[in-house]
């Protein structure tokens, strides 16, 4: 079926919606899609002309019938920028901004000032939420893009989580949906990682519907139950998600608008993005492992006593340095200020905050200070202070 009115909506298995809201997909309830029951509701559909579908199925698939290595039922991972960032993200913080403002933690007004005065930084810059909807309490959703609610529900806790109280159970539904995100836009999974997903979907499911029992479950949640054995077939979901599908359609649509040729436009299309390929194909090969765009000479003496010190053990001829304040090394982009993850303590990454970047010769140098960070339950996060350097 096309839509998601219906009784068999969804392409991961064979349950009625109607059962979505009583019934967990982990609890086996609901019989998965096979090629064996798919082949069945198509010849079902065959020799019954009567019938508009068996099962959600119309006719076969056009890809399973001619291609001899898909099949409908292994070829459609689900799309976690839809079911999640898109889907039941936005819903959520609706519902659950509404109950916060009922209870006065703050305004709408004042959610607004603390969303738009946080100091995002790096991509989180390029990607800031938009200001929640002053009529949210009409509305089902905050709307706003799928990176935009990633980068909410990530900072949230540092954005508001100072004005909520740590037991506040709508705030809990929040924390494990973050926890949930977290886990589903992993590129590593284990067993682990994946039973552990499974029992926080089941959570969030419970919490969820204690704090909003009369919310109506949409089908976005019933795909998400699904997620932890999904992943066991088509590996991270991260990976076959729409977002790289959609930006590599964003340059043929691009094209179309700039050659505004439409004679032969498959072959236009075609060969622009050969050409396209080409060129990032011969610049990266090209490009050297170290970019930097500025670099500030200084006499070694001008640094911090203790580095001097321990430049002159490992450069014991060098008399001046070069400092910058950004640059790129091997593709991945470094500036002073970022934090990196270096080592573990007793199961917690460590992190260092990079203060200066020294370049001698071809030697990329970071003096960095040393973060003590500590795991802080109500924020869903590390938390640092200054070590040393
Ligand atoms: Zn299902």
């Amino acid at each position: 079926m096309e839509s998601f009115t219906g009784h068999y909506i969804c392409r991961f298995c064979i349950g009625d919606h109607s059962d979505y809201q009583q019934k967990e997909v982990h609890s086996g309830f609901f019989p998965p899609r096979t090629k064996e029951n798919y082949t069945l509701h198509v010849q079902s559909v065959k020799e019954n002309p009567d019938l508009v579908h068996c099962y959600g199925v119309k006719k076969v698939c056009p890809l399973t019938e001619k291609l001899k290595h898909f099949h409908f039922v292994t070829g459609y991972p689900p799309d976690v920028l839809h079911d999640l960032l898109e889907g039941i993200i936005p819903l959520e913080l609706a519902l659950c901004f509404n109950v916060f403002v009922k209870k006065q933690y703050f305004t709408l007004l004042q959610l607004n000032d603390l969303i738009t005065e946080f100091p995002y930084n790096w991509t989180d810059k390029t990607d800031r939420p938009q200001p929640i909807p002053l009529n949210l309490s009409s509305r089902r959703s905050i709307g706003g893009n799928a990176h935009e609610n990633w980068t909410l529900l990530r900072l949230l806790p540092f954005i508001i989580g100072a004005k909520v109280p740590f037991s506040d159970p709508a705030w809990q539904v929040l924390m494990i949906l973050k926890d949930i995100t977290e886990l589903v836009v992993s590129p590593i999974h284990t067993e682990d990682s994946i039973s552990y997903l499974d029992a926080l979907i089941s959570e969030h499911r419970h919490r969820l519907l204690e704090v909003f029992p009369d919310f109506k479950l949409t089908p976005k949640f019933h795909f998400l139950e699904h997620y932890p054995d999904m992943i066991k077939c088509f590996g991270p979901l991260v990976c076959v998600w729409t977002m790289r599908f959609e930006a590599k359609h964003s340059f043929f649509k691009r094209i179309v608008r700039h050659t505004n040729s439409f004679r032969n436009i498959l072959l236009s299309l075609a060969t622009k993005h050969q050409m396209m390929m080409s060129y990032h194909l011969h610049a990266d090969a090209l490009k050297p492992a170290l970019c930097v765009s500025k670099v500030t000479s200084i006499p070694l003496a001008l640094l911090h006593e203790e580095i001097q010190e321990s430049f002159k053990k490992v450069y014991p001829t060098q008399t001046t340095v070069e400092l910058t304040n950004a640059l790129s090394y091997h593709g991945t982009r470094y500036a002073v200020g970022m934090i990196l993850p270096h080592g573990a303590t007793g199961g917690l990454p460590d992190f260092v905050e990079i203060s200066q970047i020294v370049i001698v010769g071809s030697d990329l140098n970071f003096i960095v200070k040393l973060l003590n960070s500590w795991y802080y339950e109500h924020f869903r996060d590390l938390f640092w202070s200054t070590l040393g350097r």
